[in-house]
């Protein structure tokens, strides 16, 4: 971290950290710390931060950190985490406003409580209604693009601006942002039904996950997207790859396509195995595996 960039900091009310510990954050436990962690006090503290740092600092927004793998070499520039002025719920007359920190469960909870349908999927999966939006998260047949209307952004350039979901160009895991955007507030759609029924749902949902994936281990999720035409746990079984493991990462025996740190791994055994598996997977079945976990930050410390 250069003198320059620690000087040329906007003067803020939110929170700053130099060098802070961002693993403890991550579903993995695992990674080097990241260069300048900022805290927002609210949207304006964030709209004015990103409006006066300099272009050429990386921006890294952290969520429920449920689908990143942070590298061991740290997170360089700045990493910016919503706090709880970011995670109101309110409701207009055909919208749910959700706030970007709040996390999927509450969401899907609230949605409950107030009849409203649709949510039931977020019910499962971890993390945050930004994170959710960024990577066009689903379930068991939806998909967060299925009740998205609208979200609320900022960035360095506009400020705080909104967008619809046609603009976000919304596809399996993937969103199109304008670039160094951060996400405030999305917009869904409210349809309502009985309580009862959601209830049920959710139940349903609960026990099937619990039974196919490691949800009590440390883990990033899905650690490939599904190719076209193929389940990527299903290839990753059949190219002999359930159990294998580097250092302290393993392949879920439960669920293939889940790496798990279940001993004391380091980012790079995680990645590391990540490679292996996706080496395998081309060289006996010649299906090209992408990652669906997003990996950051520099693989080494810089000294
Ligand atoms: C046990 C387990 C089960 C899982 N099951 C599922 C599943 O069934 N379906 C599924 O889709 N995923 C699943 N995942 C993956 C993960 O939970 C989702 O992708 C989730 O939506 C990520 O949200 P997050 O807040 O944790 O985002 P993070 O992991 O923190 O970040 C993910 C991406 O979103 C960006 N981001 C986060 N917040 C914002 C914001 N406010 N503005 C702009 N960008 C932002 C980050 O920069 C990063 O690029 C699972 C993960 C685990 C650990």
């Amino acid at each position: 971290m250069n003198s320059k960039f620690i000087s040329n900091i906007p003067k803020v009310r939110g929170n700053i950290t130099l060098d802070a510990k961002v693993s403890n954050f991550s579903w993995f436990k695992v990674g080097g710390n990241a260069d300048l962690l900022f805290e927002p006090a609210d949207k304006e503290d964030l709209s004015f931060f990103l409006q006066n740092i300099s272009s050429d600092v990386d921006i890294f927004v952290l969520g429920g950190a449920s689908n990143i793998l942070i590298r061991d070499g740290g997170i360089p520039g700045v990493t910016i985490k919503l706090n709880k002025k970011f995670d109101k719920i309110y409701q207009l007359k055909k919208h749910l406003v959700v706030g970007a920190a709040v996390r999927n469960m509450t969401l899907s909870n609230y949605a409950k409580k107030n009849d409203i349908i649709g949510y039931e999927f977020l019910s499962g999966i971890p993390g945050t209604i930004g994170g959710a939006v960024r990577m066009n998260a689903g379930a068991y047949g939806k998909n967060i693009s299925d009740i998205l209307t609208k979200i609320e952004i900022v960035d360095g350039k506009n400020g705080i601006y909104q967008i619809t979901k046609d603009q976000l160009k919304m596809s399996y895991r993937k969103v199109i942002l304008p670039n160094k955007a951060v996400i405030l507030d999305a917009y869904f759609n409210k349809l309502e039904d009985k309580e009862e029924n959601i209830e049920r749902k959710i139940k349903e949902i609960k026990s099937i996950r619990k039974l196919s994936q490691p949800v009590k281990s440390l883990t990033g999720g899905s650690t490939f997207k599904n190719p076209k035409g193929f389940k990527a746990w299903k290839l990753i079984d059949e190219a002999g790859c359930r159990g294998l493991s580097i250092g302290g990462a393993k392949v879920s025996e439960l669920h293939t396509n889940f790496i798990i740190n279940y001993n004391n791994a380091s980012a790079s055994d995680i990645e590391t195995l990540g490679e292996e598996v996706k080496y395998r997977v081309y060289n006996k079945l010649g299906v090209n595996l992408e990652w669906e976990i997003i990996r950051i930050g520099r693989l080494e410390k810089e000294i």
